[in-house]
């Protein structure tokens, strides 16, 4: 991807850069995850000052010549700031935590569906003025699944049988007595976990909210996730 980019873009981390200028990290809705240099941003007579901010969505501008290096945002406006949680520590803990996963795992070919996918969490999470573990839980699945780590968890990852006894990090998901022969990780899962993993795979952020998800599912995302950001790294390296 190079030329003139015009885009819509989630900030995740704030790099501060020069005196007056700050380095966004984060997901735009064509061109991956990018970093944008805002010059002068902290400068009162800016005019992108205030336009791009953490838990928001902004429309802007930049140009890519090689698309490793830092882009210099032309032109910035702010379209929706998701700030309803702000001041809750937790759930800025949380929606943050979703946008390293994010950073992580984003390729081009799915940095649309991810990108729509963190915004309709920041919505949720702006409009309840909470992010629930459950909302997190949702996102963390939702993700891994767009990634293709997480695939339809009603069926053996191996054979497709549907009678699913076992769960294996290393596997990727739901295995039946058979397969998770291979997979010394293996754990036993009973049925309303699965239904547990299924509910958060499907229901929208909104029916997610109300919703209560039991310990033993947050462990099987938990090792899932973890497995799947050590295979990333390992592949990256
Ligand atoms: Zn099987």
């Amino acid at each position: 991807m190079k030329g003139l980019i015009k885009t819509h873009f989630i900030p995740i981390r704030i790099i501060p850069f020069m005196d007056s200028s700050l380095i966004f990290q984060g997901i735009t809705e064509d061109a991956g995850i990018v970093s944008l240099l805002a010059r002068g941003y902290k400068r009162p007579k800016s005019r992108i000052r205030g336009e791009i901010d953490i838990f928001s969505v902004s429309s802007v501008h930049f140009f890519i010549k090689d698309t490793r290096e830092v882009h210099t945002i032309r032109d910035a406006r702010l379209v929706y700031a998701f700030h309803g949680f702000i001041e809750n520590y937790e759930s800025v803990k949380r929606c943050s935590d979703i946008g390293r996963i994010i950073i992580k795992i984003t390729t081009l070919d799915i940095a649309k569906s991810i990108f729509s996918l963190y915004k309709g969490l920041l919505r949720v999470a702006h409009g309840k003025k909470r992010c629930t573990e459950e909302l997190y839980y949702g996102a963390v699945v939702k993700i891994l699944h767009i990634a293709g780590v997480f695939p339809p968890v009603t069926r053996c990852v191996k054979c497709g049988s549907t009678s699913i006894l076992y769960i294996s990090p290393a596997a990727g998901g739901p295995l039946c007595e058979k397969c998770a022969v291979s997979y010394p990780d293996k754990r036993k899962v009973e049925q309303g976990l699965l239904k547990e993993l299924f509910f958060l795979l499907v229901k929208d952020f909104e029916s997610i909210t109300s919703f209560k998800v039991h310990d033993k599912t947050k462990d099987i995302i938990n090792m899932l996730m973890k497995e799947h950001l050590y295979e990333y790294k390992k592949s990256a390296d």
